[in-house]
């Protein structure tokens, strides 16, 4: 039996997509074997990359301006390929401190360059999402980075900021492919797959052709975004199997009719459980409402003894991996692209029947 899986990340996915890699896994396609076990160079891997990447653009409407590179080392080696690859000619760069994925890409930027922040939400704990009226970037940085959806305070930028001719660089790993974005505002997009993507391993890069020429010397080969666009990606033997499962998703995602009709879904199931939160006080979400994550709902029971209660009599109901970050605490409910909305249901369920008993 399959539970309800509220992982962070590695997460769940869409059930069609185990199924039909399960049924091709010792024969893909009348190939006589796994794509496991197929070079990256032959035509039948060739063929699922850039089948892969169509879908990706098609589902991303990605400008033909930009390059997508499907690499590896997630998003906190990213941390520090982005520096490497953007700091030619400058030694600034500019970061808006949202949380605690953003102070990893800082402390990471710090080894290359000097770091300028430019707004900082920890006044309030980490819980909103500065406005953009009061970022005081600093005179021609290399660029200026954001992540979009703090994956452990549950903090979403529900608006794309406006860098004008700074190039604006977003960490995108826990919120990518849940919604539209416009592409052509970013001059970098990157993030893990194990959230909405696929399998750990795969790291997704978006970069506009014009920045691909300021990477630093030291820039290691593998994460040389430029030689990477110029290999396809396959300078290095890429993360195939996981390109493959993450290209299951792009048909998926597909086939639901696109990421506006996600969205409309992901609205409905992150508003069901703040609805409920906003109508209790036996639990608590600290993030500001017009901030709040569509996809990491984070909340608190009023008296925190209860936790171990509460997650226990989840898991016992087929609901698992609700436990809060380490880093913060709390219970943490992800509800990636694959999440059912019968899963939301069954937890908001449970939460009512607990606070019923323990209330
Ligand atoms: N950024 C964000 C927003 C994340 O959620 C995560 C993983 N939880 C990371 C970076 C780090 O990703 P990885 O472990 O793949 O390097």
């Amino acid at each position: 039996m399959r539970v309800f899986n509220f992982s962070a990340g590695p997460a769940v996915l869409p059930e069609p997509v185990l199924s039909q890699a399960a049924a091709e896994m010792l024969d893909w396609h009348g190939s006589g074997m796994s794509v496991m076990e197929m070079s990256h160079r032959g035509k039948e891997f060739i063929s699922i990359a850039d089948k892969a990447e169509a879908d990706l653009r098609t589902l991303l409407a990605v400008p033909s301006n930009y390059k997508v590179l499907f690499l590896q080392g997630g998003a906190i080696a990213e941390n520090a390929i982005v520096p490497m690859n953007l700091l030619r000619g400058r030694t600034t760069a500019d970061y808006v401190n949202t949380g605690e994925w953003s102070k990893k890409s800082i402390k990471e930027a710090k080894k290359y360059c000097t770091v300028h922040i430019a707004a900082s939400a920890e006044d309030k704990d980490f819980t909103y999402v500065p406005a953009q009226s009061a970022w005081k970037p600093s005179q021609d940085p290399a660029y200026l980075h954001v992540c979009t959806n703090e994956t452990i305070a549950g903090v979403e930028y529900q608006w794309t900021p406006d860098t004008g001719d700074i190039p604006l660089v977003a960490d995108m790993s826990s919120h990518i492919l849940s919604r539209p974005v416009d592409v052509a505002r970013f001059g970098v997009i990157y993030g893990g797959a194990q959230k909405n993507m696929g399998p750990a391993g795969l790291t997704l890069v978006i970069v506009r052709d014009d920045l691909l020429d300021r990477a630093l010397p030291i820039t290691p080969s593998a994460f040389h975004w430029s030689e990477q666009a110029a290999a396809d990606s396959m300078l290095n033997t890429p993360p195939t199997y996981a390109i493959y499962i993450a290209g299951l998703v792009f048909e998926w995602l597909l086939a639901q009719g696109g990421l506006a009709v996600i969205e409309q879904r992901n609205i409905a199931k992150s508003a069901l459980l703040y609805d409920y939160l906003d109508r209790t006080s036996f639990y608590r979400s600290a993030v500001r409402c017009e901030d709040r994550s569509r996809m990491n709902v984070t909340f608190r029971l009023a008296d925190e003894a209860q936790d171990d209660a509460f997650l226990k009599g989840a898991g016992q109901r087929g609901m698992v991996q609700l436990k809060g970050h380490r880093a913060v605490g709390g219970i943490r409910a992800s509800i990636y692209n694959a999440m059912p909305m019968a899963g939301v249901e069954a937890l908001v369920a449970y939460m009512r029947e607990f606070e019923q008993r323990h209330g």
